[in-house]
């Protein structure tokens, strides 16, 4: 029995950056062919976000994670907690199954999402009352990646890959705030070519990168600023402008200040479309669905 492939889509539950009170820290949903539901990032707007949108935790098959911030993760423990105790829609609890969601993050992030995760979560007991010292495998199940490139400036790989059912995607090292491990991402759109959507996650513009990808990218999702912070570690809006027209008409803004509006104008003359709350976009087209 075939399934007709769906359309694959990324919807975004929160579309502001850091401090935004009005579009939501950053969540979105990834949804694949063959309806698979993963979910990029879970800040700490997450879980509202979540239930706002008619939906739960047990609707996803795992979580990808770019980078530890709280505007990135703060919604992961409730993730966690709540799939762990509770059963539902015909998923069962992770406590009772053993099988919690999946979690896909580049190595060197993955231990920063434990370090931030641990006092929370470390301290359980088994069915008999028993201290239990809890990892990260306890709650989610941790996929490993199944291919990478070796480090350069920093120690840890400069990009890994991961595969998982239908899902296939690179998490690579990007500049962020410097000496961090964090991670845009490379979402496979076909199974017979290289062609990818490209998440940012944070960091700063690198032109010569994007130029390279665009070719096969069908959309970019980058992070943006409009606030010239002394030691940059977003992408500002005045490089992004620089960048070559065919990128910056595949390009949607996201994780923006509360007064995006202020600066449409200027951002669709150059080409870029502005990601809100809501927002849903085909990653294989580009085009935005809603
Ligand atoms: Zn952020
Ligand atoms: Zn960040």
């Amino acid at each position: 029995m075939s399934i007709a492939p769906q359309r694959q889509t990324l919807r975004f539950f929160g579309a502001g950056g850091a401090f935004s009170r009005r579009y939501g820290t950053t969540c979105s949903l990834l949804t694949l062919a063959d309806g698979a539901r993963w979910l990029i990032d879970c800040g700490r707007q997450a879980p509202d976000q979540i239930h706002a949108a008619g939906m739960r935790w047990h609707d996803f098959e795992g979580q990808i994670i770019t980078h530890v911030h709280g505007d990135h993760v703060f919604g992961l423990e409730d993730f966690a907690f709540v799939r762990y105790f509770y059963s539902h829609g015909g998923v069962a609890s992770t406590f009772e199954s053993r099988r919690g969601p999946k979690l896909i993050a580049h190595s060197a992030v993955r231990e920063e999402i434990w370090e931030t995760l641990a006092p929370s979560l470390r301290y359980m007991r088994d069915e008999r009352g028993a201290k239990v010292n809890a990892t990260l495998a306890t709650f989610f199940e941790v996929i490993d990646a199944s291919a990478h490139e070796a480090p350069r400036a920093n120690p840890w790989r400069h990009a890994e890959g991961f595969e998982s059912g239908s899902l296939r995607i690179t998490a690579r090292e990007s500049e962020h705030v410097p000496g961090k491990p964090s991670c845009s991402l490379e979402i496979s759109i076909s199974e017979d070519d290289d062609r990818i959507a490209w998440w940012s996650g944070d960091c700063t513009v690198d032109p010569d990168f994007l130029r390279a990808i665009e070719p096969r990218t069908s959309v970019f999702f980058h992070d943006s600023t409009f606030v010239d912070y002394p030691g940059q570690v977003h992408g500002f809006f005045a490089l992004l402008e620089r960048l070559p027209e065919a990128v910056r008409k595949k390009m949607v803004l996201m994780h923006h200040e509360d007064n995006i509006e202020e600066h449409r104008a200027r951002v669709e003359a150059a080409g870029f479309r502005i990601a809100l709350p809501g927002h849903v976009y085909d990653i294989v087209s580009g085009q935005r669905l809603a």
